[in-house]
């Protein structure tokens, strides 16, 4: 994730570029930069931080140009910083590049330039190498070194570059990241998305995975793969900036329940090799260090918390070592049993949560070897644990989270199944099995989502309610969490959570006529039960919206209404069955007038205790 924009024409590259940066920041913040070709010459600013910060460095100079190319940075390689900012250049700086994405084979290539060509590297980025790739494969075509380097990278990317001595003319290509062309009135734009250029632009050509494009004042040349040119037509965009800040979703929280998919693949295969194996890029956490812990204590707090507790389970059957879960509030002020056998997992989406920070640093001041699960790279607790195990959710910008917490779920299971593996308590059989159910999870995903309709209809039938109980039994309990959470955060409907066995043990005092129970049986294992929970609460003149697997339709028999989600094994429905729960809060919340992506009281990222 990331914003780049590319400009070409009479007007001025860096008025446009600034512009179009701050309609992308939400796609990443960072840091910030713009290469300007000056003739013969390029000219890099960049700094760390948000796009203000740049205009304030770039108002310490008179510089602008007819062309350039810009980037908002969300860090996947190396900490937010100056050097690791983009624009980024090869050795004699002949060269600019932005890069949206990763390059999967950036240490093999990396290696290459540095034994072959004495390459010196500036920056910890994959994007550095490109740069220095077309450096080392240019001949005087710019155009010609990006297909060499293109046929050489593996990964994902959008990417533009420059060249001095072609000082009219930037050549961009796509594959598996988004990519635009603007056509203006002697001047063209290269984007990664429309909001950038609305306020000059609404003649748009989407280009195409593994499509390259020459881009000019005058000109937007479009080529295949095989280098064949392609006539694409106009895509004449009629929605406001606003609205396609969100892809054309009403809210951000609505877009990134959708975006769900794409964040769960990415944050699985970009961890496994060819052989299925995941590779722990980046941590150092050995096989001895795996078979010396004879404990795990799994820190967070809100959503995280409810992700961790879904961790836990994972562990604890792969790994066979006891887990403790505990909110980061409660942690650091009871003197747990934290010692060098101890591993500590953090989880946070932003790595800012200061209660999470504070846990992980008492855990570590006590010798734990601290792992965290993050979203953002080169964050406070990314800075301070011993490794990082990133999600690749990409930026959250709704409060309530969603998408951060289903990757956050799949990190969970893979290093569940790394230790297992490791310690050699799961079999190489059953681990091949689980990744491809893992890998099924994307596709499935997006089944649950085709069921939009059906969940804003339930959501128009319940949405005036005020009391609302979530149940479920193992895994479905820490959904239940979850849902419930998502529902009183953005809807301000009271709801509560509990074990579906428990509930005999007090709370079903609470149940009368015509109460909304929302009952989780998801699992195979434990359904029979579950539907003898439901029948307690129907007893009772509950109200039950059922949430269960396309094969158990004895759910019928109990529940008023069913959400059904695809099949797949017990231990990873959390991954499908959050995901009706997170519509139906998104939709009642709507239904109910509420500020959706910004609720009350509460902030992104929770800097206090
Ligand atoms: N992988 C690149 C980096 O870390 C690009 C990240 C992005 O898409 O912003 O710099």
């Amino acid at each position: 994730m990331c914003g780049i924009v590319g400009y070409v024409g009479n007007g001025s590259a860096r008025e446009i570029i600034i512009d179009g940066l701050k309609k992308l920041e939400y796609r990443g913040y960072d840091s910030s930069g713009i290469a300007f070709g000056t003739g013969n010459n390029l000219e890099i600013r960049k700094c760390v931080g948000r796009i203000s910060n740049l205009e304030t460095l770039l108002s310490k100079e008179n510089l602008d140009s007819h062309i350039g190319i810009g980037h908002t940075r969300w860090a996947t390689h190396g900490a937010p910083s100056d050097a690791n900012a983009h624009p980024h250049s090869n050795m004699d700086e002949s060269i600019a590049i932005v890069h949206n994405g990763i390059i999967e084979n950036y240490v093999e290539l990396k290696e290459m330039l540095i034994n072959e060509h004495g390459v010196v590297f500036k920056s910890e980025t994959d994007t550095e190498v490109i740069a220095h790739l077309l450096g080392v494969l240019y001949d005087g075509d710019l155009e010609e070194a990006v297909w060499k380097a293109v046929e050489m990278m593996r990964g994902a990317y959008a990417l533009v570059a420059i060249h001095k001595d072609e000082p009219d003319k930037m050549i961009a290509v796509r594959k598996d990241a988004p990519l635009i062309a603007g056509l203006g009135k002697g001047c063209n734009f290269v984007a990664s998305d429309i909001p950038a250029l609305l306020k000059y632009v609404r003649e748009i050509y989407l280009i195409e995975n593994n499509e390259l494009i020459v881009v000019t004042a005058d000109d937007v040349k479009i080529y295949n793969a095989e280098r064949k040119p392609v006539t694409r037509e106009v895509f004449h965009v009629t929605w406001d900036v606003d609205a396609a800040e969100k892809g054309g979703y009403d809210h951000f929280m609505l877009k990134e329940i959708h975006e769900q998919p794409k964040g769960l693949e990415d944050t699985l295969v970009r961890r496994l090799n060819d052989n299925g194996e995941i590779v722990l890029e980046g941590i150092t956490m050995t096989k001895e260090d795996i078979e010396n812990f004879n404990k795990v204590y799994i820190v967070a707090c809100g959503t995280a918390y409810h992700a961790g507790l879904v961790g836990k389970a994972a562990i604890e059957k792969m790994a066979r070592i006891p887990v403790e879960v505990e909110v980061a509030s409660e942690f650091r002020y009871r003197d747990p049993f934290v010692d060098d056998k101890t591993l500590f997992i953090a989880i946070s989406q932003s790595g800012e949560t200061l209660d999470t920070l504070a846990a992980l640093r008492e855990a570590k001041s006590k010798g734990a070897r601290v792992l965290s699960v993050v979203n953002v790279v080169g964050s406070s607790v990314a800075r301070e644990s011993d490794d990082v195990f990133y999600t690749w959710a990409g930026p959250e910008i709704a409060v309530a989270s969603t998408k951060a917490y289903t990757t956050q779920l799949m990190c969970m299971y893979m290093i569940g199944l790394y230790m297992g593996l490791t310690k050699g308590t799961i079999t190489r059989e059953f681990y091949d099995s689980y990744i491809e159910e893992l890998k099924a999870i994307p596709g499935k995903l997006a089944k649950v989502l085709e069921n939009e309709g059906a969940i804003e209809n339930l959501a128009k039938e319940l949405y005036r309610r005020e009391h609302v109980f979530f149940i479920g039994r193992g895994p479905d309990s820490g959904v239940s969490l979850e849902g419930s959470l998502k529902l009183k955060e953005i809807s301000y409907i009271n709801s509560f959570a509990i074990a579906a066995g428990e509930l005999k043990h007090g709370t079903i005092a609470l149940i009368e006529q015509g109460t909304l129970v929302i009952a989780l049986a998801t699992q195979d294992k434990l359904f029979e039960k579950m539907l003898s929970n439901i029948q307690e609460v129907k007893a009772r003149g509950a109200y039950v919206i059922g949430v269960a697997k396309d094969g158990n339709k004895d759910i019928e028999k109990q529940a008023d209404k069913t959400i059904y989600i695809p099949e797949c094994i017990d231990e990873i429905t959390p991954l499908l069955s959050v995901v009706p729960l997170q519509l139906l809060a998104y939709y009642i919340a709507k239904l109910r007038g509420c500020d959706i992506d910004k609720p009350k009281n509460l902030a992104k990222s929770v800097t206090v205790e």
